[in-house]
């Protein structure tokens, strides 16, 4: 069980444990100000008894016998004004896991508690300092795996997803209003659900959440990536456009050591969204065979492709082999056509193929129509690309948003109906409101449960 009250002192390693330059122990509560003053020392040995506020103090970190442990940099940060809203003190040390841990031991031995995953960012949430879509952004952001990622992430941090629920929810809560007063005086009730425009402004918030629920499409994939297939006869150029689409997109995090193939896939980035291929080495194996039965199994694996690029070799132009995987993908809305080897040219043209709806001729080897392929790819998993990319729009990442905004959309469908049927019961419109509300409560975390805490900081590391 959690401690909600926030009563204890928690302190935790702030930073990655490894090694680093600098390492971070921070302390959070009503003791934070007392540890500091008994683990940290002057240079020249002293207790320090003043601690100005958000400033940095250079000196010792001493254990219980006073032999120093590191030269530090220490800060204290007052309560209100702090991350968490209480009383936050950071030690800097010197980076590598003996230093820090030995400091934090200190500190623990001090009368602080080890704070668990998540407890310090719940602790900013308790005490106001952010809200629930904000500390899950938190999370986000230092999970992020793309640079799309982060910024969407960052966006919500700042508070861009709850302005726009809050938004939502003052048009349900006026809506509300008027039909409470309906409810009151029911002589006036159809005049007044009138006037109050009840019927245009739940269909307004209708459209908004639909709008928020059809972004989850774009989170998702800015989240986990595109999944992209890339297929076709064997020399047709498939790993050279793949290199070519890949070029100096490269991840934040490509180096951790003992990483698998997988995880480098996914670190592959096109225009800041994950791209992960589906292996087809089944579908280039069957095909050479060009064993019908054969190409349609492999073709079951591409079903979870969000992207099918259809690769061919435009210097000999369409054979027989082509033909045949061509058609098994041709009514496929997600396929592209990719007419390969412009630069030694072209025997079959996009203008003179329509059996694919999208078609791009491109030179791996050259780098030629690589930028308008990626538009493509683009145009096809991205509702408004450019929006997105440009951050600039509200986009939700997370399932739980997604499921509450949906049962917030299916309350206030509820509600249309009964609206439909004549202005009988405005109580049922009104119950059927406040779900809609409560969902998007619950959202920011105005309406809560213990056990959502849990759920959502439990997903945090220690420390954050
Ligand atoms: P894959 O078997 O489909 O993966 O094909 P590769 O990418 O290995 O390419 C097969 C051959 O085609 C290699 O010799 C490439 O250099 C060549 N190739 C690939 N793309 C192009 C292109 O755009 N133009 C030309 N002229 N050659 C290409």
């Amino acid at each position: 069980m959690r401690d909600y009250l926030c009563e204890d002192t928690i302190a935790a390693i702030g930073t990655p444990v490894g090694r680093g330059a600098i390492g971070i122990v921070r302390i959070s509560g009503n003791e934070a100000l007392r540890i500091l003053k008994e683990v940290f020392r002057t240079k020249s040995g002293k207790r320090k008894e003043e601690f100005e506020d958000r400033k940095l103090h250079y000196g010792l970190v001493v254990d219980e016998f006073g032999q120093p442990i590191d030269e530090v940099l220490a800060v204290y940060m007052r309560a209100p004004r702090s991350f968490t809203g209480e009383d936050v003190v950071e030690i800097h040390s010197h980076g590598g896991i003996v230093v820090v841990r030995k400091i934090l031991r200190e500190v623990l031995k001090r009368g602080a508690r080890l704070a668990e995953p998540g407890e310090f960012t719940m602790r900013a949430f308790i005490n106001g300092k952010i809200d629930l879509v904000q500390a899950e952004a938190i999370n986000q952001l230092i999970e992020a795996k793309s640079e799309l990622e982060a910024k969407v992430a960052l966006a919500q941090l700042e508070g861009e997803l709850s302005k726009k629920i809050e938004e939502v929810r003052d048009k349900l809560l006026e809506t509300k209003a008027y039909i409470e007063a309906a409810v009151d005086f029911p002589d006036e009730e159809v005049e007044i659900l009138e006037r109050g425009k009840v019927k245009e402004r739940l269909l307004e918030v209708k459209e908004e959440i639909e709008k928020l629920i059809k972004s989850y499409r774009e989170g998702r994939l800015i989240k986990e990536g595109i999944k992209v297939a890339i297929v076709g006869r064997p020399n047709v150029g498939k790993s050279s456009l793949l290199n070519a689409l890949l070029k100096e997109e490269r991840a934040i995090v490509t180096e951790v050591p003992g990483t698998t193939r997988d995880v480098i896939e996914e670190s592959i980035t096109l225009k800041g969204i994950p791209v992960r291929l589906i292996d087809t080495a089944g579908i280039r194996e069957t095909a050479e065979k060009v064993e019908r039965i054969g190409i349609e199994r492999s073709l079951e694996k591409l079903k979870e492709a969000d992207v099918i690029l259809f690769v061919i070799d435009g210097s000999v132009g369409f054979t027989e082999e082509d033909r045949k995987i061509g058609e098994l993908l041709k009514n496929r809305d997600n396929a592209i056509l990719v007419i390969n080897k412009k630069d030694a040219g072209l025997k079959v043209r996009c203008s003179e193929v329509k059996e694919f709806k999208r078609c791009v001729e491109v030179s791996a080897k050259e780098k030629e129509g690589i930028e308008e392929l990626a538009k493509e790819v683009m145009e096809l998993v991205v509702l408004e690309p450019e929006a997105v990319l440009g951050g600039e729009e509200v986009v939700i990442t997370s399932e739980r948003h997604k499921e509450l905004l949906e049962r917030a959309k299916e309350a206030v469908e509820r509600a249309l109906r009964s609206l439909e049927e004549g202005f009988e019961s405005p109580e049922f419109l009104s119950m059927d409101i406040d779900e809609a509300l409560e969902s998007l409560g619950m959202i920011v975390g105005k309406v809560t449960t213990e056990d959502m805490y849990d759920i959502i900081f439990s997903r945090f590391c220690i420390g954050k």
